[in-house]
């Protein structure tokens, strides 16, 4: 099958007083219709800008570079009344904090039912009764009296359930989340991954989840793209790279998350800090981080290459599956 979305040389550049930034850096990463992509990484890693870009919501100073095709059409080279119309109707974007997609002023029923008489012509009150509709299909209890409210009435957790309706009530191809879970409590947080995972799969919705937060992949995303400084380090089955990460980055990401199968003092965090995108360590931009550097790695930049499977990997020293477990035990003792 094609990809719904494909990313290709995409880059993504800030001009700063300090000089230009390399948010992202020649990218290629393709969306599968219906599948669940996390991207997962630091802070400052590119994983927001990278969507930001193709959904035409860049600070000023940012630029993109490449090409960003969906059904054939680059929607970097769109003009913006054009690419609004995808927006919303064809792909839907859910962020962090609901209240950013929200309008406070604004009853939670004109909120669902606008985008359908937008993008679908439908007439009020057939958008109404499928805005109603979409509000129980994501679990808002009271449905009919939560219709009438306004944002502010809602809990946090029920907000960023209207949020998701919002993103599913056009029956959009692609739903890009950003940290869609990060600012509630760790209860909600399990409902609202459940919900996408559910929704996304009655929908045949591909969604690409982005996070810093690699423990949130395992029960909902079927592929990871692992981000370092802008560029993809790693992309593997989430399957394969929970049991044998390839590249040091991902492994010592693994190693950071608490898991259920290890008790808490398997917990290691990743020592140093992301790297300044204005001033890059040479080679591979991990190598003052990573355990397993050589020379080489200092001196030049790994590609992103096959690892065997469908994974892939931007490290010179890959692991095979063996030598894993002994990085995890080396990293406990050291
Ligand atoms: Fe570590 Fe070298 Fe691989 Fe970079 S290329 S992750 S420094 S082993
Ligand atoms: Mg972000």
């Amino acid at each position: 099958t094609a990809p719904l979305l494909q990313l290709q040389n995409y880059s993504i550049r800030f001009s700063t007083p300090d000089g230009e930034v390399q948010a992202v850096s020649d990218l290629d990463l393709a969306v599968m219709p219906g599948e669940t992509l996390a991207i997962v990484g630091e802070s400052g890693s590119g994983k927001s800008q990278t969507f930001n870009g193709v959904f035409g919501l860049l600070a000023r100073n940012g630029r993109t570079e490449g090409q960003a095709l969906m059904a054939g059409e680059d929607l970097l080279a769109m003009k913006s009344r054009d690419l609004d119309k995808i927006r919303g109707r064809d792909m839907a974007m859910v962020f962090q904090d609901p209240m950013t997609a929200l309008n406070p002023a604004m009853k939670i029923k004109r909120q669902l039912s606008e985008a359908l008489e937008v993008h679908k012509g439908l007439s009020r009150r057939a958008a109404e009764a499928e805005a109603l509709a979409m509000l129980r299909t994501v679990g808002i209890p009271e449905a009919e009296r939560r219709f009438n409210q306004y944002p502010h009435e809602l809990s946090g957790g029920m907000r960023q359930r209207v949020v998701i309706a919002m993103a599913l009530i056009c029956r959009p191809k692609l739903i890009v989340a950003d940290e869609p879970t990060t600012a509630l409590d760790v209860t909600i947080q399990a409902q609202i991954l459940d919900l996408f995972r559910d929704l996304t799969a009655d929908f045949g919705t591909a969604l690409v989840l982005i996070t810093h937060d690699l423990g949130v992949v395992a029960g909902i995303a079927t592929r990871v793209a692992v981000m370092y400084a802008g560029r993809v380090v790693e992309e593997a089955g989430v399957d394969d790279l929970f049991a044998s990460p390839a590249h040091p980055y991902a492994a010592a990401l693994l190693r950071s998350i608490p898991r259920a199968d290890r008790d808490i003092a398997g917990v290691d965090p990743i020592p140093g800090r992301p790297p300044n995108l204005m001033n890059l360590p040479t080679g591979c931009a991990f190598h003052p981080r990573c355990r397993h550097a050589t020379e080489r790695c200092v001196a030049e930049r790994p590609p992103l290459a096959p690892v065997g499977g469908d994974r892939r990997a931007a490290c010179w020293h890959p692991f095979s599956d063996a030598p894993q477990l002994s990085v995890y035990d080396a990293g406990l003792d050291s």
